[in-house]
């Protein structure tokens, strides 16, 4: 039973404990297959590991979580945003504003809306 624990897996012997970097590539899952394995095989035998992959998961997690937040647009820039698409109507009207110089893909959408008028008038 021992000699089972302690055997050795290619280079890497499962007694050996995890290196932070594993530890870290591991709760990210970002381990070779055969790195996983033989970091699973350790884990089994290795509470002190697994305790070290699951402080670097929450670590991890959280680091995640405080990412997202940084994200976050602030409520009031987003609604100003949403205030803009609601007052700003693309219809009839946008046509009459004169444009000094119109893009390609603003020449498409006018020559979309003529058909479009076209079409209405069969
Ligand atoms: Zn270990």
């Amino acid at each position: 039973m021992f000699i089972e624990v302690t055997a050795i897996v290619g280079n890497f012997a499962t007694t050996d404990h995890l290196n932070p970097e594993a530890v870290a590539a591991y709760a990210d899952g970002e381990l070779s297959p055969l790195a996983m394995h033989r970091a699973k095989i350790h884990l089994v035998h290795c509470l002190e590991c697994r305790e070290e992959v699951e402080r670097q998961r929450h670590a991890s997690k959280r680091l995640k979580e405080s990412n997202t937040a940084k994200v976050e647009m602030p409520s009031d820039l987003r609604q100003r945003l949403m205030g803009i698409a609601q007052s700003c109507p693309d219809g009839p009207c946008a046509e009459d504003i004169p444009r000094a110089s119109e893009s390609f893909i603003a020449k498409l959408d006018g020559i979309a809306r003529g058909l479009r008028r076209i079409n209405r008038g069969k």
